[in-house]
């Protein structure tokens, strides 16, 4: 059985356990028929829909002119996460699902005019369009700040130039939140909601990953877009993909959190039951040290990921405002741990473990990109150290 006796920890209120506790009810219930693997856009429209019938699309997209579903919080991160973890352990797929309605709203949530929130908003929490977010380019990844698309002034709006890759929901999204440079340096980006069907935007490749996910690079050839498309002020692009980074990076070390729970769940099981040597799997002290090795990444990763959204959700008991070091601990620690935590569930499944279609097998292919994407583990190996140092040269100073 899960191990939820984390739930219980100081970290959540009691609407963060109910909330767990009904999502994962609704989650063995509902997800198993809407994933196929073979239609990933089918699947994500069919996700999405669900988890917007279900309210579940509420967190990722807080109405805030209704006070939102938590008190009037811009997000609740521990929700966001208790979401994501949940959705993680049962289904890929419907992690994802859930993660672009909120990474590819979450511009409009934190920055949008109310106008914009009502335009673009209600359709992504209903669960009637899909969202992107378009940062990386195939010259700016890590280096998000080199990004060149150009989103030149003209009369009544902008008009961008230039191609966006690896955009997840591309070519299925309603709209995409881009980031173009209107100037240069950090403080020349400016970020736009672009519709999908803006005359100019096309979608120039389709991406085929390791874990199938709908993914796109997109081109802009003289698109025009109103004025009123700009999110924020000019200028002001850079530190609203940074702002949204920060509410999602520890979410992403939900998820992985989520694949580890599952790989194992899958494990312990598939011990005690394997008979070999006239024994189980389980009874050897080899697959028990793994076992508690994989338990015990997952507490530490748990730890990690509750503490990081725990101190943005309550600034007035944690001190910090920021968390850029609490989430990239997180995302990185959880990130690796579950990628470990997979590897020795696959080992202990023997030739199963690699059988294309076994849960694990999914999970290994699953749990890849989470060590690359929203900054890769090298990069958030250097936020840390450079927060820590700052901190010894302030003491120093
Ligand atoms: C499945 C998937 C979904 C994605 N979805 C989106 C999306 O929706 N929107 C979006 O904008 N982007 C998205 N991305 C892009 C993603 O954010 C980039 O892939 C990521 O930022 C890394 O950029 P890159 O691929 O260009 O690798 P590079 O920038 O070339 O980095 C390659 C490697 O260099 C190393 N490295 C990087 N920085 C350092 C450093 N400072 N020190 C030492 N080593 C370093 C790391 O090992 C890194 O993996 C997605 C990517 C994937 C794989």
């Amino acid at each position: 059985m899960t191990d939820r006796s984390f739930l219980a920890w100081p970290f959540f209120e009691d609407r963060h356990r109910a909330l767990a506790d009904a999502l994962d009810e609704w989650a063995a219930r509902t997800l198993p028929p809407l994933v196929d693997h073979h239609d990933v856009d089918g699947s994500c429209r069919r996700l999405v829909a669900a988890l917007g019938e279900g309210g579940w699309l509420d967190h990722a997209a807080p109405d805030l002119d209704a006070g939102g579903p938590d008190g009037g919080n811009r997000f609740d991160v521990r929700a966001l996460c208790l979401v994501r973890e949940t959705l993680g352990r049962h289904a890929g797929l419907a992690d994802f699902a859930f993660a672009m309605q909120g990474l590819g709203s979450g511009p409009i949530t934190l920055f949008g005019t109310a106008e914009q929130r009502r335009r673009f908003l209600a359709p992504v929490r209903a669960g009637t369009a899909l969202a992107a977010f378009a940062l990386s380019e195939a010259d700016a990844g890590s280096d998000a700040a080199a990004l060149a698309t150009r989103a030149a002034r003209v009369p009544g709006g902008y008009r961008i130039d230039g191609e966006k890759t690896w955009i997840s929901n591309g070519g299925i999204a309603g709209h995409y939140v881009v980031f173009a440079r209107t100037g240069e340096g950090t403080k020349g980006v400016s970020a736009f909601v672009v519709p999908a069907d803006t005359p100019g935007l096309t979608i120039a490749e389709r991406i085929e990953v390791i874990a199938p996910h709908p993914l796109a690079t997109l081109r802009f050839e003289n698109c025009v877009v109103p004025e009123d498309a700009l999110l924020g002020r000019e200028g002001e692009g850079f530190r609203i993909a940074m702002a949204t980074l920060d509410v999602f990076r520890p979410t992403v070390g939900a998820a992985a959190l989520g694949f580890a729970r599952r790989a194992l769940d899958e494990a312990a099981r598939r011990s005690l039951t394997r008979r070999m040597f006239g024994a189980t799997l389980g009874d050897l002290q080899i697959t028990q040290a793994q076992l508690a090795e994989m338990a015990l990444d997952i507490d530490a990763s748990a730890l990690l990921v509750y503490r990081a959204a725990w101190a943005k959700d309550r600034p007035d008991l944690s001190g910090v405002t920021r968390i850029t070091r609490e989430a990239a601990m997180a995302k990185l620690h959880a990130t690796e741990a579950a990628q470990s935590v997979i590897d020795k569930a696959v080992q202990l499944f023997g030739g199963l473990g690699v059988k294309s279609g076994t849960p694990v097998e999914e999970l290994y292919r699953e749990i890849r990109a989470l060590r690359i994407y929203e900054g890769a583990s090298e990069v958030q190996k250097v936020i840390i150290a450079r927060q820590l140092l700052a901190g010894y040269q302030e003491g120093a100073s």
